[in-house]
């Protein structure tokens, strides 16, 4: 693009939140020129929409600035308007009242904001539907009334947080063109789009370029410029390459970070005592679904395109790269330049009888810091039991407080899958079983 005008420039944020030693965002820069769509893309929980909140001066950050058209956003920004995935809007009010509301806000005289109104329905193709109350609306409906209210407060900045993803797919289709077409038509006043998203196909098919974030802190690590020509197509093979690159680099910030911080960790563990050892994090992985994923894998002579992975089982990314995350940090897959291979350690646990499957599993675990914390407090204590609370509490620290309830449950249901502990639903205690002669 020809002389591109600086729009909005994202400093060095850093964002925390309560009270964690670990940052949600980390050291964002970003620059946004006018006339740029761009999609923000990361897996969920990354901090995308905290991101976007940070742009329109809902969040304030820690560390770095937002510079908004030249100027500093140091509060809630007026000339930003975001579109959620699912619009709240007034029961009691009509479609048009709803849309009023935004002009409202702005001050507008009475028959200005009933032209403008009329002109935004339209435009959303409402017609007909001014009239109408929230509940007589399908879905789709509500959601273009929402579009139609944040473009009625005139932003120079529109924001869609996931805006498609409540929709049934032919209806969020149907929004996502119209969308790209008023845009590319220059029919909305406005000077550029974030949209943020999960999907990589709905990233590649409506904007000029995508941002990329890693997790657990967000960073940038990528920004992908798309310079298909629009209207794009979905089936065509330049649109396929893109969305089969895109999902390479996302595999790789991914996962390959990991490898490498698993890797440091290795090698620094020698050093370490175990007493200040660090748990790593235990994504969210089913043993069920690892094993199966394995011998698909093996089936398919031990190596898989993992997009082409998600594809055949129909599973979304995000629940896919938790159970591959998972058999990466067994060991029993690599993931290289997007496709994962399965090690000899894997080929074992696959072909291995079940009890001795398990005790590769419960030495693979031996390995994994956090089950060496929790078999040291268990070995180390008379009852040999303790209660999960307590692991809780040692681990607040290292993993996300909002999902520890699920880590928690992820790491039970490992070790006691590998019969590395036990644990009791009633009183919530994980314990040893070294009464095994009871068995007997
Ligand atoms: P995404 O939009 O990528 O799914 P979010 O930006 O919503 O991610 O959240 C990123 C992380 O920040 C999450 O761990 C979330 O729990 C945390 N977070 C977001 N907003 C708040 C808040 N107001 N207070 C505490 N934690 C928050
Ligand atoms: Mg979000």
């Amino acid at each position: 693009m020809k002389n591109a005008k600086e729009f909005i420039k994202v400093k060095g944020i850093t964002k925390y939140f309560g009270g964690s030693d670990k940052p949600t965002l980390e050291d964002i820069n970003l620059t946004i020129n006018e006339g740029e769509y761009i999609a923000i893309l990361g897996p969920s929980g990354s901090g995308k929409s905290t991101l976007l909140r940070t742009i329109t001066g809902l969040v304030k950050p820690d560390n770095g600035e937002v510079i908004f058209d030249g100027q500093k956003v140091t509060g809630v920004n007026p000339y930003a308007s975001i579109v959620f995935q699912t619009f709240a809007l007034y029961p009691w009010l009509t479609v048009r009242e709803n849309v009023e509301l935004g002009l409202k806000a702005k001050g507008f005289p009475k028959d200005y904001m009933r032209r403008k109104a009329e002109e935004l329905i339209s435009l959303i193709g409402l017609d007909g539907f001014e009239e109408a109350y929230p509940k007589e609306l399908s879905g789709g409906m509500r959601q273009r009334v929402g579009f139609a209210r944040a473009l009625a407060v005139e932003p120079k900045l529109l924001c869609l947080d996931e805006p498609f993803s409540a929709l049934d797919f032919l209806t969020a289709e149907n929004l996502r063109t119209e969308l790209v077409e008023l845009w590319q038509e220059k029919r909305m006043p406005i000077k550029s789009i974030i949209m943020i998203t999960h999907g990589i196909e709905e990233a590649v098919l409506m904007a000029d370029k995508i941002v990329m974030l890693s997790r657990n802190p967000a960073h940038i690590i990528a920004e992908i410029k798309i310079d298909l020509p629009h209207p794009r197509n979905r089936k065509s093979p330049e649109f396929e390459r893109l969305v089969d690159s895109v999902y390479k680099l996302l595999i790789k910030g991914k996962i390959e970070d990991n490898e490498e911080e698993k890797l440091s960790k290795s090698i620094s563990s020698g050093k370490e005592k175990e007493a200040g050892e660090k748990p790593v994090q235990i994504p969210n992985a089913h043993v069920g679904v690892m094993s199966g994923l394995l011998e698909l894998i093996d089936d398919n002579g031990g190596k898989m395109d993992i997009y082409q992975l998600g594809g055949d089982l129909m599973m979304e990314i995000d629940d896919l790269l938790p159970n591959i995350e998972g058999i990466s940090m067994l060991n029993f897959a690599e993931v290289r330049e997007g496709d994962i291979f399965i090690t000899e350690l894997g080929r074992e646990f696959v072909e291995l009888e079940k009890d001795e499957s398990k005790e590769l599993f419960r030495k693979q675990l031996e390995n994994i810091s956090t089950f060496r914390l929790i078999m040291n407090v268990l070995n180390n204590k008379r009852n040999h039991t303790m209660k999960e609370e307590f692991f809780k509490e040692l681990f607040k620290k290292h993993f996300p407080q909002h999902e520890m309830e699920g880590i928690m449950d992820i790491i039970i249901d490992w070790g006691r899958y590998a019969e590395l502990f036990n644990y009791d639903r009633d009183s919530e205690e994980l314990y040893l079983d070294n009464e095994e002669n009871e068995e007997i």
